[in-house]
């Protein structure tokens, strides 16, 4: 008979076997000394270097927006119009509903939420800190720093399951129709952190149209990676703002992006786009803590793009370095763990991750494992909800910053941890 090679289907004797193989593998990575890193979705020394020569503009004498207003000057909290324009264009939401900020869009995700708790929104019959319970729900897997926000701020969590067309539409509907004390969802819409799921249209329809207990119900959408395909046929941005208004509910949605993976992740420009209410709301707590952006940076953005072509073709240069770091690693994956079964994982179309799931119960070890090689994943569970996943297997991979040659090594071990745990495990 020949010998089996999916693990899960395996003899015994073909286990203990395979197991002595893969202990014999790991030893021989430990000698390795390794030191790499995939944990966080930066963008590489190389892809920032696309963008050098933002440091030098815009130039002495080039201080002026297109009206004439010195940016080096306080004001302007809306942020230039000839940015937002850009930005507008190419996450569909009118200027007049755009407003351009600093250099992290979380920052302003967490000043909704917290302007939200201490004022109310412009929907809410109370402020969200004198609400006795508060709960948010969060796609999982999801992107750990959104939760970090809701767990911080004394959210009850409630995980709904990704699926491959977005968010689980039918669970989030019922939850919301029932409960008052559901405030809002984190939704990152295109390429998502970290499954790379695109929501489809009907899924979009339905968030902004489903019926919901909670007056001031928002989805937080969080529109990262609006701009970043891996392929020729980018996946569309859908036009969140309108949808909601034609079903009535113009207020729930707020959206976020930035140019942290498109410029520089620390010193980039950030947006956020909603109806006229919620950014009038938005200004009125917004303008207590600041009496306006950066805007010299924000006009070298505008001399460095240009226009909205501008960006596009930009990222064709970051899709030129990370397209094949994506390809390294799902190769090294299908090589390395197709035929054992013992995992499967994301394919994305764009966006910074990919989403492993390895043999249920086995994560945290992988995790364990790969540190000991000197090889720093994410932890696992880091892209739940409290940083617990409940069946212990998922482990999200950045291949954007390490270089190929790393990138490769790095991938190579955590499959031998991969198969190393799943033989231990199921030995077990
Ligand atoms: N949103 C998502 C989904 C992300 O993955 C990231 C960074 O990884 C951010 C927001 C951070 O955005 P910013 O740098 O604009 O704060």
């Amino acid at each position: 008979m020949p010998r089996q090679t999916q693990i899960g289907l395996m003899s015994h004797a073909e286990l203990v076997s395979e197991h002595e193989t893969q202990n014999a593998n790991y030893a021989k990575l430990k000698t390795e000394k390794l030191t790499l890193d995939i944990t966080r979705g930066k963008p590489s020394p190389e892809q920032l270097d696309l963008s050098k020569d933002l440091l030098s503009l815009p130039g002495v004498e080039d201080y002026r927006d297109g009206s004439g207003v010195d940016v080096r000057n306080y004001g302007g909290l809306h942020g230039l119009p000839e940015l937002r324009a850009i930005f507008g264009e190419l996450l569909g939401i009118p200027v007049d509903n755009l407003l351009a900020g600093n250099n992290a869009s979380l920052e302003l995700m967490h000043d909704v939420i917290v302007f939200a708790m201490l004022h109310g929104t412009a929907d809410s019959p109370r402020r969200w800190v004198d609400e006795p319970v508060r709960k948010f729900l969060c796609p999982a897997p999801g992107y750990d720093r959104h939760f970090a926000i809701t767990e911080a701020l004394g959210f009850e969590m409630i995980p709904i399951p990704m699926g491959h067309a977005g968010p689980d539409v039918h669970a989030i509907a019922e939850l919301v129709a029932a409960d008052p004390t559901i405030k809002g969802l984190w939704a990152v819409p295109n390429y998502s952190n970290p499954t790379g799921v695109t929501f489809s249209e009907e899924v979009v329809r339905e968030l902004v149209s489903m019926p919901t207990a909670a007056a001031d119900f928002r989805l937080i959408w969080d529109n990262a990676y609006a701009v970043h395909p891996l392929t020729d046929t980018a996946d569309p941005v859908l036009d969140v703002l309108g949808l909601a208004a034609a079903a009535g509910n113009p207020n729930r949605p707020l959206v976020f992006a930035s140019t942290s993976k498109i410029t520089f992740a620390g010193a980039g420009v950030s947006f956020i786009g909603a109806s006229k209410a919620n950014l009038d709301w938005y200004l009125k707590y917004a303008a207590k803590k600041s009496i306006g952006p950066d805007k010299v940076n924000q006009l070298r953005h505008v001399r460095f793009f240009g226009d909205a072509d501008g960006v596009r073709a930009h990222m064709q240069k970051h899709r030129a370095i990370l397209e094949p770091k994506f390809q390294l690693v799902l190769r090294i994956l299908e090589d390395r763990l197709g035929a054992s079964k013992v995992a499967s994982w994301t394919e994305p179309k764009g966006g910074y991750f990919i989403s492993l799931d390895v043999l249920e119960g086995t994560a945290s070890r992988v995790v364990t494992l790969a540190k000991e090689a000197g090889i720093a994943l994410t932890p696992a569970g880091a892209s739940f909800p409290y940083g617990k996943d409940p069946e212990d297997k998922n482990i999200r991979i950045a291949p954007s910053f390490p270089k190929l040659e790393e990138l490769e090594k790095a991938m190579d071990g955590l499959a031998t941890c991969v198969l190393f745990a799943a033989t231990e495990k199921l030995l077990a």
